[in-house]
């Protein structure tokens, strides 16, 4: 009796969830290559096909937040940042007033809003990004 079982064994050609440096995701991989201790050395995406070196997952979870301070008052608010809250991404289309959560900046407003690109303000800082719009 062994424990073999439990542990999925990894092989090549085997498919392993790894983040992928071109997509910016974690994306499903092949594995490409084993060392000889039977670790993960090189993997493919399968979404863009690029062979790199395989990182573990790296647990960046900020979305702690228990700091809720229900103060939300709906009453003659002449909030800029009225909007709702979305996840950024080049592919969606933005609006002034639009709240944006960007993995790299975080929280920012989106002040202006033109063909293909929006000034988002994080903090004191602007950016302009990339949208659909
Ligand atoms: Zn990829």
């Amino acid at each position: 009796m062994n424990s073999l079982g439990i542990v999925k064994r990894l092989q090549l050609g085997g498919d392993i969830d790894a983040y992928c440096g071109k997509c910016k995701e974690i994306r499903e991989h092949v594995i490409a290559a084993l060392s000889a201790q039977g670790a993960v050395e090189r993997v493919q995406c399968r979404t863009c096909q690029s062979n790199h070196i395989y990182k573990e997952k790296q647990a960046k979870t900020a979305s702690t937040r228990t700091s809720t301070r229900g103060s939300r008052k709906d009453t003659g608010s002449t909030a800029e940042s009225s909007g709702p809250l979305r996840a950024y991404s080049m592919q969606e289309k933005f609006q002034i007033g639009d709240r944006v959560e960007h993995p790299k900046f975080g929280l920012g407003v989106v002040v202006e809003s033109r063909s293909g690109k929006i000034d988002v303000k994080f903090g004191r800082e602007l950016k302009i990004l990339i949208h659909a719009g």
